[in-house]
């Protein structure tokens, strides 16, 4: 089973756990005024990497609170655990 480190209720099964897609995107300043095919960009595009991928995670069924994460998409390691507004937690909560 994978366990994945809550940052505020630590480690737990994967089931109670939505991933939420690549973090760090950022919604354009002023949407008005870019193209179509910015606006598809940034809601649609994804890097899809092969290997660490810098994601947003839900612990649903749980604290209901959204985290950022670390994980290598190859071999499902969790490197590190951030919270919203903080440091990033270096610790790993996989098993
Ligand atoms: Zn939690």
């Amino acid at each position: 089973m994978l366990l994945i480190n809550c940052p505020w209720c630590g480690p737990r099964a994967e089931t109670e756990f939505l991933c939420g897609g690549e973090a760090g995107i950022a919604r354009p300043l002023n949407p008005e005024n870019i193209t179509d095919q910015e606006w598809g960009d940034y809601l649609f595009m994804r890097t899809n990497p092969r290997g660490n991928s810098y994601e947003q995670w839900l612990h649903a069924a749980g604290c209901r609170r959204w985290f950022k994460a670390n994980r290598d998409t190859v071999t499902y390691r969790f490197t590190s655990f951030e919270t919203f507004g903080h440091e990033a937690d270096a610790t790993s909560g996989q098993e």
